[in-house]
């Protein structure tokens, strides 16, 4: 089996074919969940002693798997955060896959880990962190929040000289993501909500004043720059101010919406990102790479080198010649290089395509909000912020949510869950696909009457 045959040949040949067929695709279509039980009828039996031979199990994946996943790039996927990569970056993908490269060390990924530092360095410059700013692609936001607090923890130990509190705390909003509270409960740690603004955002003032109040506690705080329900942005400059005042480490986690510093219309509204001490964002969201693919981002990585990286006799050897071994700033050691296909279409489009294509979709958003205030069916529930677009259907109560959206879901029209918001139900788009259309907002507002 590791041996160029004809036959490997001939695969080659297939999954070519089909892997450029589903990147050419126009109209992806969504495709649809099945049970456990009908997909195993419908597959047979697929890890056998002898082997199903490379075209049978190809096409097991391309008539069967293949349609009882969803397709995140399908159009009308607004739910959650959709995903859009570009064909340049898919198609990379399969190039990574076919170089086994091992991106943790300096010594045997130099190449790609100068690409990914290159991607890096622009989200870095768009963020307005120092020159000597660094980090590294991990799987996504979870694990990029979790990299920070440990880090974030590690320079609170430092402040309070080793005095370490019974529990730490984490400051964050209550429209903070739930890996916040994940990544607080694997650290046994826990998060305590600060009191948010009339518009659900987090001040300044508000967290010094929780600051104060926990004191040597604090192991950091986590502000949001897009909540992913509402796409809100916290005060940043006030927070950081807050932070730095008091030697607290300063997070700020910009999975989703840290995109859009890209796009100039809303590049102020991140004012005073520049003082985080921690920042990520997923180019797997709204910068239109393939999954799974995180930007961590830190001011002094120094200090997240302290505390992740791992040392055993047999690692030594890196040490001693890495330059920069990005295993050392998170909570991993092997890795594949990730930010090569976001790096790979970078480098092919330029920035300025990447500014243009986000501001498609914060159109995009602005047309959704104003089609919903012109029906009679439909209410919007909280002024859009960034492509995150919430609103009513009234006169439904949440079962009606649910079953329109399991039917939609069926029929290919639309993936579009219900959220809440203020305890109630709302619907909510999220915008991140470029190719999307004002027609496609039209079929599902139409749909939804
Ligand atoms: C999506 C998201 C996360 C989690 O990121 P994953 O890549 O899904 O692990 C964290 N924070 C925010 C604000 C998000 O939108």
């Amino acid at each position: 089996m590791h041996t160029y045959t004809p036959e490997i040949d001939d695969l080659a040949q297939r999954i070519f074919d089909f892997a450029r067929k589903r990147t050419e695709l126009d109209t992806i279509p969504l495709g649809a969940a099945r049970t456990e039980a009908d997909l195993a009828a419908a597959c047979g039996p697929t890890v056998t002693t002898d082997g199903l031979g490379g075209a049978e199990a190809l096409r097991v994946f391309t008539e069967v798997l293949h349609d009882a996943s969803l397709s995140v790039d399908y159009t009308r996927y607004l739910s959650f955060v959709p995903a859009a990569p570009t064909e340049a970056s898919v198609l990379f993908d399969l190039v990574v896959g076919a170089c086994s490269i091992y991106g943790g060390s300096w010594i045997e990924g130099a190449g790609a880990v100068h690409a990914e530092n290159e991607a890096l360095r622009w989200l870095a410059d768009l963020a307005g962190l120092p020159a000597d700013a660094g980090g590294v692609f991990v799987p996504g936001g979870t694990i990029g929040n979790l990299s920070a607090m440990v880090a974030a923890r590690g320079q609170a130990l430092e402040r309070v000289a080793g005095a370490r509190p019974d529990r730490w705390v984490f400051l964050a909003s209550s429209q903070a993501h739930s890996s916040v509270k994940s990544g607080a409960d694997v650290m046994d740690a826990d998060v305590v909500p600060v009191a948010v603004e009339g518009d659900l955002t987090m001040s300044g003032a508000a967290v010094g004043k929780a600051l104060d109040h926990y004191g040597d506690r604090v192991a950091g705080v986590v502000a949001t720059a897009g909540t992913t329900n509402l796409g809100l942005i916290d005060d940043l400059r006030g927070i950081g101010e807050a932070c730095h005042e008091r030697n607290v480490w300063f997070h700020v986690d910009g999975a989703y919406g840290g995109a859009a510093l890209a796009a100039p219309s809303t590049h102020g509204l991140f004012d005073g990102v520049e003082l985080a001490d921690s920042f990520v964002v997923d180019p797997h969201k709204w910068l239109f790479a393939p999954f799974d693919c995180c930007a961590l981002l830190y001011r002094e990585p120094a200090r997240a080198q302290a505390v992740h990286a791992q040392h055993a006799g047999y690692l030594r050897f890196l040490d001693e010649w890495g330059d920069w071994n990005p295993s050392d700033f998170a909570i991993h050691l092997t890795r594949r290089a990730r930010g090569l296909p976001f790096w790979f279409s970078l480098a092919t489009h330029g920035t300025d395509a990447y500014a243009d294509a986000i501001q498609v979709t914060l159109d995009l958003a602005q047309a959704a909000s104003r089609r919903i205030d012109a029906v009679d069916h439909l209410e919007l529930a909280h002024t859009p912020s960034l492509s995150v677009v919430v609103f009513r259907r009234l006169g439904w109560d949440a079962d009606q949510y649910t079953e329109w959206t399991v039917r939609t879901m069926k029929d290919g029209t639309a993936f579009v869950v219900p959220s809440r918001y203020q305890g109630e139900p709302v619907f909510r788009f999220c915008f991140v696909n470029p190719r999307t259309t004002v027609a496609d907002i039209d079929i599902i507002i139409d749909a939804l009457a």
